[in-house]
């Protein structure tokens, strides 16, 4: 059965980093919940802008294509996604995290946590990725 990051049931056993090596990282094209502090560690928030109104940030975030919904209830926002579902900080051509450094809490800690914990979307750059 072929992987398909839709369906996590058909995800593999995540043996460690080396796993990550040649991967299309779908991983990186799945939903990304992000928090105020993840957006202030990245740079595009500030403490200032996060204490006034999370609202207000969400909209100017959102017009410059950086998240792509905001949940009030929990304060959580969601990264933007390109065509094809790449994180807006998925590099294209190398398939590398922009800002690995300061990446969201939840990309540090996947696939511990995720739809499918201990698992991931593997696939090799090039194979059908539905
Ligand atoms: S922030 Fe980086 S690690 Fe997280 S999903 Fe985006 S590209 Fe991947």
């Amino acid at each position: 059965m072929s992987v398909s990051i839709d369906r996590p049931s058909t995800w593999v056993k995540f043996t460690g980093p080396k796993l990550c090596d040649g991967c299309f990282a779908g991983c990186c094209t799945l939903p990304v919940e992000t928090s105020a502090a993840d957006l202030i560690r990245l740079g595009v928030m500030s403490e200032d802008e996060a204490s006034v109104s999370l609202k207000k940030a969400f909209r100017r975030l959102h017009k410059e294509g950086i998240v792509r919904s905001y949940h009030p209830p929990t304060g959580l926002f969601i990264l933007e996604q390109r065509a094809g579902r790449d994180c807006v900080f998925l590099h294209p051509k190398t398939r590398l995290c922009t800002v690995y450094e300061t990446r969201p809490e939840v990309c540090r800690s996947f696939p511990k946590i995720g739809p499918r914990p201990g698992y991931c979307p593997k696939q090799k750059s090039g194979e059908n990725r539905r």
